[in-house]
């Protein structure tokens, strides 16, 4: 089976992955150099956590998350700190209900552990370097960074070590679904038995007629060192996902060299140039208004980089497979798909290679499939 793969993101490269262990001929197409910095994957971390607010589907699959994740680094064959730094989570609740408290919920229905901190002290006292004033409790739960840099190079590497085809700066203009093949914007047309279509925010372009509800979703980042007086405080501090109120926080600690990565729901203004991925002084300083009454002196917190970027925000917020032909479309994302990457191509490569039906990989994607 000759299996095209369009997009070397995480999903693209993780399908590619799986597919060549099931024996497929891969080609994988990209339109830039890889890991290529328009991609919704390139960063050096992205989060992966069993904290899920109310969906129980996606928190279920976390545990085979990890284990897709350490059954392909073994390939890879990096030390796990390559590709990964265990910090655990932290979300705070402020009051019962918010998104913190039904994660707790929906962790004691499914069994995930956690440890439940009480009370503003006991927060303060374990983690130094949050305000806690409106805080009810935190919530700590096991996850980390997953160093998404590495682990897109080292996939490479390895598809090329194991005889696939991997073509860089080879934009694709059209998807001819029902032959399996493409043609590429330089006229070239690469054959195949199939293709896979994981071209992140350009998927929906790509085959226009599947209509496929993705649309895609500004976002920004900021790197930021904390002052002097903080550092001990973040030494070994958890990565955060929702500290409460609006808009939820998410980001790392510092880690090995990098300065701690601030981020927030829904934040940002709209830009009609998807390629441009720099902000100005006046976005870094909207990230860090966030921060405030949140993170302690984060006033002194000195603001290194920061960068936009895209994800497809799917309108229930979950992952997609279709087929059309010979054509499978995958869009794992939603800005939340990395953590899945594994997994993702693990379901792709069943679909593709007939083992599992599409319909039920569909569901395991959507995060639907019922309790085991
Ligand atoms: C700022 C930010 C923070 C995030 N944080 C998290 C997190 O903490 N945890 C988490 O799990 N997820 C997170 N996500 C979401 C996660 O990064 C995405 O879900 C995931 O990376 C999507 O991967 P992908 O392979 O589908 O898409 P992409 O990474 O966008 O890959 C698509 C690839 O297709 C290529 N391509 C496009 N068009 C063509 C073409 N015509 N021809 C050839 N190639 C083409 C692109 O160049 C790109 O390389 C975050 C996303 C963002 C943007």
């Amino acid at each position: 089976m000759r299996v095209i793969v369009v997009g070397a993101g995480i999903v693209g490269l993780s399908s590619a992955y799986a597919l060549t262990k099931a024996g497929a001929d891969v080609t994988v197409v990209e339109r830039g150099a890889i890991p290529n910095p328009l991609a919704a994957s390139t960063d050096y971390h992205r989060l992966i956590r069993f904290a899920y607010g109310d969906s129980g589907g996606y928190a279920r699959r976390i545990h085979e998350a990890f284990e897709a994740w350490r059954s392909m680094w073994a390939d890879l064959g990096g030390p796990q700190e390559r590709y990964y730094a265990d910090r655990g989570v932290l979300s705070a609740s402020q009051e019962a209900g918010d998104w913190t408290d039904r994660t707790r919920a929906n962790m004691d229905a499914l069994g995930i552990e956690y440890e439940r901190i009480d009370g503003v002290a006991a927060l303060a006292e374990r983690f130094p370097f949050l305000e806690v004033a409106n805080v009810s409790y935190g919530l700590l739960s096991a996850g980390g960074a997953l160093m998404a840099n590495h682990i897109l190079i080292d996939l490479v590497w390895w598809l090329r070590g194991q005889g696939a085809a991997v073509l860089e700066h080879s934009p694709v203009e059209t998807v001819d679904a029902a032959n399996g093949a493409v043609t590429l914007q330089d006229g070239r047309r690469v054959e195949g038995d199939a293709v896979l279509l994981a071209a992140g925010v350009e998927t929906a372009r790509l085959l226009p007629d599947m209509a496929l509800p993705l649309t895609p979703h500004r976002t920004i980042i900021v790197y930021a060192e904390p002052p002097e007086h903080l550092r001990a405080a973040f030494a070994n501090a958890p990565c955060w996902t929702h500290l409460g109120g609006s808009p939820a926080l998410w980001g790392m600690p510092p880690i090995g060299s990098l300065p701690a990565k601030l981020g927030a729901s829904h934040l940002g203004r709209r830009d009609p140039d998807m390629a441009n991925r720099a902000i100005g002084h006046d976005e870094m300083e909207l990230m860090r208004s966030q921060y405030r009454g949140r993170f302690r002196d984060a006033d002194q917190f000195v603001l290194r980089w920061g960068q936009a970027n895209y994800w497809v925000h799917a309108p229930d917020e979950r992952f997609y497979l279709r087929q059309a032909d010979r054509a499978f479309v995958v869009s794992a994302d939603s800005g939340h798909g990395f953590k899945f990457g594994a997994l993702t191509g693990r379901d792709v490569s069943d679909a593709l290679m007939g083992d599992v039906a599409i319909d039920v990989v569909a569901e395991r994607l959507a995060g639907l499939q019922a309790a085991a």
